[in-house]
């Protein structure tokens, strides 16, 4: 058995061995188990395994090749709406502010978390960008 992407959640987990059991790849899910009863330990044990068969090897390496939602370049690439520039970064001040109200009220502002600004036009727009998973082939 070989270990082919991890996550912090089962929940993501069983989504990622979905999506490779419908390209004919048969997966399992590790530690889930264990990982539910204390998501502390999620870290420590090294999240979540998702493990195929040795002998799925090539076509695991095939999907995850052409599997683009997990690519890392596409995760960041964030287009500004206004005009169109790739020059765009999480815009940190309403974070800051969150984080601060936070601690003065208890009440997290969640949404303040996908708010991005462009460096070409700085105009400050709403984005979801692609979460970045760890997805490789490890032992
Ligand atoms: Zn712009």
């Amino acid at each position: 058995m070989k270990t082919i992407a991890t996550f912090s959640k089962p929940e993501e987990a069983h989504l990622f061995r979905t999506r490779l059991e419908a390209a004919g790849i048969p997966a399992y899910v590790q530690d889930e188990h264990f990982i539910q009863m204390n998501w502390l330990y999620s870290n420590a044990v090294g999240g979540v395994r998702v493990q195929i068969a040795d002998e799925d090897l090539d076509a695991a390496r095939e999907f995850l090749a052409h599997d683009s939602p997990q690519s890392p370049s596409d995760a960041v690439d964030v287009v500004c709406p206004k005009c169109g520039s790739h020059n765009t970064a999480p815009d940190e001040l309403p974070r800051r502010i969150s984080f601060l109200i936070f601690l003065l009220f208890n009440f997290p502002l969640l949404f303040a978390r996908h708010r991005w600004r462009c460096a070409s036009c700085h105009h400050v727009f709403r984005a979801h960008p692609t979460r970045t998973t760890e997805v490789g082939i490890t032992n």
